[in-house]
């Protein structure tokens, strides 16, 4: 079988608050606004929080957030392709490398080195995906806002898909790998 192997097809999807706002976590609905955009929502809902005073370490937990740096962060993927799936992402809303000034680009590209090391201290993986899709037509489940995946993997690991297709086993919970990678990043020296 000759199959273009596209995980990152799959949609960001968050199950959302009563109202709808995509990206925003039951924990975190305290927020009132509505950016339209999953990722914005996200580190807004977040931020609000704890301006509100819910413990810094809480509302990144509730949001994912497992690292934030200076114009770039990391976080889970609420919808895992496997164990330890992330994104790396600039906080501004925009849909193209070409658009990020350069600080920002050289903090993603960083992230993405310390995302690497992590993965492969955390996961022992015998690979890793880094992927990027730019637009609707190349598969960017949230087309507005790029972001990095990033993803170990294991030799087999999807061999099961072929038969079950859309169904996938993830082992382990997203409270999980948020404490498992939140300490491997704190920890990470370089
Ligand atoms: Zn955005």
């Amino acid at each position: 079988m000759d199959t273009l192997w596209t995980p990152w097809r799959y949609a960001y999807i968050t199950a959302g608050d009563k109202t709808g706002r995509a990206g925003v976590p039951a924990a975190l609905a305290a927020w009132p606004g509505d950016t339209g955009c999953v990722f914005c929502n996200l580190i807004a809902a977040t931020d609000y929080a704890i301006e509100q005073g819910m413990p810094r370490d809480e509302a990144e937990a509730a949001g994912g957030l497992i690292y934030r740096g200076r114009d770039c962060f990391l976080c889970l993927n609420a919808f895992p392709y496997t164990s330890g799936h992330v994104m790396v992402m600039p906080y501004a809303h925009r849909d193209r490398l070409a658009q990020l000034d350069t600080e920002t680009a050289h903090e993603l590209m960083d992230l993405a080195q310390r995302t690497e090391r992590v993965l492969e201290r955390a996961y022992r993986p015998h690979g890793l995906n880094f992927g990027l899709n730019l637009g609707e037509a190349a598969g960017a489940g949230v087309a507005g806002h790029l972001h990095l995946h990033a993803m170990p993997r294991w030799t087999g690991d999807t061999n099961f898909m072929t038969t079950v297709g859309e169904t996938r086993v993830i082992p382990e919970d997203l409270a999980t790998t948020w404490k498992r990678l939140r300490a491997a990043f704190m920890g990470d020296k370089g």
